[in-house]
């Protein structure tokens, strides 16, 4: 394949990604949005593979090799892991990219054969590598560390080192220092240039757990978004190391559009995102309604009554939250929806903009179950509409619906916008305990006189309400 038909590969394989994000941004549009994304992944790669700078046997049955390997590994995952797994499994995918900018830094660096028209376009190279590395090592630390909070590995509570944002700003000043020690050996040609080059590593790598671990439980959404626009920026400076414009573009894409989901996760979560990024957010302070300990008698609910107060109502509202998605509770839910639309209730869904472990969780669920999008709702599209609901019903979510994001400024939630159910006539909680969510806090919805507690596992205890509104 030649050169110029390369080019115009990238081109087209750069057109369907833009579609792809394009499609993505919608739900009625998001499986185009994918296929267009598959094409273009086959073409850029083929055209790759086929290109000129592959060459020799030996190239080309290492890249069978790897390949196979690779995609072995990556279906062999996507089989086993859970739909509640997703998160996770995303966060240390993230690290391969963070990885793989690292090593091809490492690669490029030691390359002896790459050669330059000129001196300033090998200042540039050196500096790619430099930036490349320092970005690859931050993601990859970082998203090991996500990934270790997320699946419960690691506590949710924020480490908070004392003087850590003067700890921060003097490792990014001794960055920026070894950065210059490293272009001046790199320029005389020294392998000296390899000490800064390995020390700001290990900066990068500790920097990157130390952000982490500093954030807390609920601004984790913040940290996976934010992950996300690293691993495309390591792409693109992967890009800019391996001079492949497809590389450059494509990474671009991906963190410019990880970086306007943190900004708005921050707008959902009312953060500010530099505030998210120095960390301390999330700590629990013990006091208040932010405390563990429960805050009165809570009401528990049977299947029966809670049959009997769907079928009367005329508003119902579904606030679905992580819990629905460990029990898989979305198709039933899809069914009641039916059954409730047949006897002329109107059912609608509120969605959190960070309910569930990652963002777009609960649509995706929903999606799956086939509940039509048009009563699927954002949170500010009906957070005004609750004094109306006869009956909400709170399915696995909790962080989402706690009042004390409004009302307790010590609550490690303070100013998280929430879905106000509390507003409605009834609401309706199904969990299996009084467990508290991934903020770890105690939630005074529970206690509320309107708020009925129907406890077990949601799968179940929707499949017993499906039973009774049927018969
Ligand atoms: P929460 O984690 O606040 O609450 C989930 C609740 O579901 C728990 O209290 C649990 O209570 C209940 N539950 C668990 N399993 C079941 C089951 N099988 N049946 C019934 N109930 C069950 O979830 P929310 O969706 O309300 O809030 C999301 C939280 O996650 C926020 O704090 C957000 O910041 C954070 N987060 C979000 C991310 C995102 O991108 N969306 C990423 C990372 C974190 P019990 O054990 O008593 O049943």
């Amino acid at each position: 394949m030649s050169e110029g038909l390369v080019t115009v590969s990238y081109i087209a394989a750069t057109i369907l990604f833009i579609l792809t994000l394009g499609g993505l941004s919608n739900q009625e549009t998001a499986r185009r949005g994918n296929i267009f994304g598959i094409i273009g992944m086959t073409i850029a790669i083929l055209a790759t593979i086929f290109g000129p700078r592959v060459d020799g046997a030996l190239s080309y049955i290492l890249i069978v090799l790897m390949m196979g390997i690779g995609g072995a590994i990556g279906v062999t995952l996507a089989r086993k892991v859970e739909m509640t797994q997703m998160p996770e499994l995303v966060a240390i995918l993230h690290s391969l990219v963070g990885l793989a900018a690292v090593l091809v830094g490492y690669v490029n660096f030691m390359d002896t054969t790459i050669t330059f028209p000129t001196h300033v376009e090998k200042v540039i190279h050196e500096i790619e590598i430099y930036v490349g590395i320092l970005i690859g090592a931050i993601t990859f630390s970082g998203s090991i560390i996500a990934f270790g909070k997320l699946s419960g590995k690691i506590g949710g509570n924020p480490l908070l080192l004392p003087a850590r944002h003067w700890l921060n700003l003097g490792l990014l000043l001794i960055t920026i220092w070894l950065g210059s020690w490293f272009i001046s050996a790199a320029e005389a040609g020294s392998a000296v240039a390899f000490i800064p080059l390995m020390l700001m590593t290990i900066i990068a790598l500790a920097f990157g757990v130390h952000m982490v671990m500093a954030i807390g439980g609920a601004d984790m959404p913040v940290v996976v978004s934010m992950l996300n626009s690293y691993s495309g920026w390591a792409a693109s400076a992967t890009g800019f190391m391996l001079s492949n414009d497809l590389l450059i573009v494509v990474g671009a894409l991906v963190g410019s559009s990880g970086a306007i989901l943190s900004y708005i996760m921050c707008r959902a979560m009312n953060r500010n995102f530099i505030s998210v990024i120095a960390g301390g957010f999330g700590t629990t302070t013990g006091g208040g309604s932010s405390s563990d300990e429960e805050q009165g008698e809570v009401v528990a609910i049977e299947t029966e009554e809670v049959a009997a107060l769907l079928s009367d109502a005329k508003e119902v509202m579904i606030i679905p939250g992580y819990g629905m998605a460990v029990a898989q509770a979305q198709h039933t839910v899809n069914e009641i929806t039916k059954v409730l639309r047949d006897k002329k209730v109107n059912v609608r869904f509120g969605i959190h903009p960070v309910a569930g472990r990652m963002p777009g969780h609960m649509n995706v669920l929903l999606a799956e179950a086939k509940v039509p999008y048009d009563i699927v709702f954002e949170m500010e599209e009906i957070n005004e509409d609750f004094p109306d609901v006869d009956v909400s019903v709170i399915i696995g979510a909790n962080d989402i619906v706690n009042p004390s994001a409004l009302d307790d400024p010590n609550s490690p939630i303070a100013g998280m916008p929430v879905l106000e159910c509390w507003k409605g006539n009834t609401t309706i909680v199904l969990k299996r305990g009084m467990a508290t969510g991934y903020a770890g806090v105690q939630n005074p919805l529970f206690f509320k006189e309107n708020t009925r507690m129907y406890f077990g596992d949601a799968k179940e205890s929707l499949d017993a309400v499906l039973k009774a509104l049927q018969s």
